[in-house]
């Protein structure tokens, strides 16, 4: 397939006012990053088609898409980056280390067969030393651990609940090989009101593919995942995610980058699950007979729940619990991004950027720091000795479900 590189984008509507620049969590930590404004719309300006980028400090773009948040022009400057990177990738080829971490979900399977032993080895010293040298894999970053039961093993075996109301679920991959607990907890939270998820065919979402210039590759993933999604749409189903980067890169970014205009179908179907509660709320349709909840909780927003433009709905479900008390952080990007800060030449910018969120989560004194994405989650667990949780973990407690559940899988390793 041909990538499109050649966009006309609205860069002469840049009036360069520098808010972008000062909110780039990457600028404000090194000077690697040449900043959104200058490779972003100033840059576009020369790019053509075939050209070769000469602006390989794009590279250190984490895709956050703050810039394009804070904007008052409108220019799509995350976007811009994304395609300049395809390109540089296009023109000089995808690293090896690269395709290995956009491939994770292939692995998983196997992995979680072979947890604990799998989990053991990613973390010996001389693999880790080796993978370092010979790959540039950061030696000292915090694997994600695997779970020896997925979650879709969980529900071949265990779920049965059925009812007329019914919501597909995309899980994605990360839910289903490291925290099938969080896949556990969604389930119960929609049981507890009356709803029986089903769930599409699914594989990963194909963010890492795309975020590591692998197109084809990403595409491949989406086309297979959109056969279910849009049976489920098509169904008149609502489709939940408890991942704000899976729900981002299936609602925006399939026909934003993969030429896959079909994926608008979606766009109205597809809920993060606290929206989809809360919008139950809304309707009177919520079962609000939550016990108390005795904690005070640092909240980390995702940038990519903010980029999905739907507010703060896991606040606003939260605020319904007694005697919860939840603090939302004054933080932006987490710094790990995904892929971004398992690189070695990208991981002492990943704890840079994340120095602010390690100085916030000091405020507080309680073992958790909730976030609804899993990376999010893994930094928290890298930066500070508190678990990271998604809030639905906190709704499972209120509705007095998680009697049963073990304690919720850790997003990255034990330490
Ligand atoms: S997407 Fe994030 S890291 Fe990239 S230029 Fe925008 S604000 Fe900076
Ligand atoms: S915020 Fe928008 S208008 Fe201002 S410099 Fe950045 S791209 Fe240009
Ligand atoms: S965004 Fe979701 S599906 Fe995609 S790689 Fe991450 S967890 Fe997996």
């Amino acid at each position: 397939m041909t990538v499109k590189t050649d966009i006309r984008y609205p860069t002469d509507q840049c009036i360069k006012c520098t808010i972008c620049v000062e909110h780039c969590p990457v600028v404000k930590v090194t000077e690697k990053f040449l900043g959104p404004k200058q490779v972003g719309p100033d840059f576009q300006r020369f790019r053509s088609e075939g050209d070769e980028p000469h602006d390989a400090s794009v590279e250190y773009c984490t895709g956050c898409r703050i810039c394009d948040i804070v904007c008052p022009s409108g220019v799509n400057i995350s976007e811009l980056n994304t395609r300049a990177k395809i390109a540089l990738r296009a023109a000089r080829g995808i690293p090896v280390r690269d395709r290995l971490l956009s491939h994770a979900y292939m692995f998983g399977d196997l992995a979680s067969f072979a947890a604990p032993a799998a989990n053991a080895f990613l973390k010996l010293r001389p693999f880790r030393w080796m993978s370092d040298k010979i790959l540039h894999l950061e030696k000292d970053v915090k694997y994600p651990s695997y779970s020896k039961q997925p979650f879709e093993k969980w529900i071949r075996e265990s779920y049965h609940f059925e009812s007329d109301k019914k919501v597909a679920y995309f899980f994605g991959c990360f839910t289903n090989n490291n925290d099938p607990s969080l896949g556990r907890a969604v389930v119960r939270v929609l049981e507890r009101n009356g709803y029986q998820a089903v769930f599409p065919k699914q594989d990963c979402c194909g963010l890492p593919l795309l975020g590591n210039g692998d197109v084809r590759g990403a595409r491949k993933l989406a086309k297979k995942n959109l056969e279910g999604l849009l049976r489920a749409a098509d169904d008149g189903l609502d489709i939940i995610y408890s991942s704000t980067s899976c729900g981002m890169m299936i609602r925006d970014d399939y026909e934003t980058y993969l030429d896959l205009p079909e994926a608008a179908a979606l766009f109205d179907r597809m809920k993060e699950v606290s929206e989809f509660l809360w919008g139950l709320y809304e309707a009177g349709e919520l079962d609000t007979d939550f016990e108390p909840v005795d904690l005070s909780i640092p909240y980390h927003v995702p940038c990519h729940l903010r980029s999905l433009g739907i507010g703060l709905p896991a606040l606003d479900l939260l605020g319904l619990i007694p005697e919860l008390h939840v603090e939302e952080l004054e933080t932006y990007c987490c710094g790990l991004a995904g892929t971004y800060g398992f690189k070695s030449e990208k991981y002492d910018i990943s704890l840079a950027i994340g120095r602010e969120l390690e100085r916030e989560l000091g405020r507080f004194d309680g073992p958790y720091a909730l976030s609804d994405c899993e990376a999010c989650r893994m930094q928290i667990e890298n930066l500070s000795s508190k678990k990271g949780l998604h809030p639905i973990f906190i709704l499972q407690r209120a509705y007095g479900l998680d009697a049963a559940e073990e304690e919720p899988d850790t997003a990255s390793e034990q330490r």
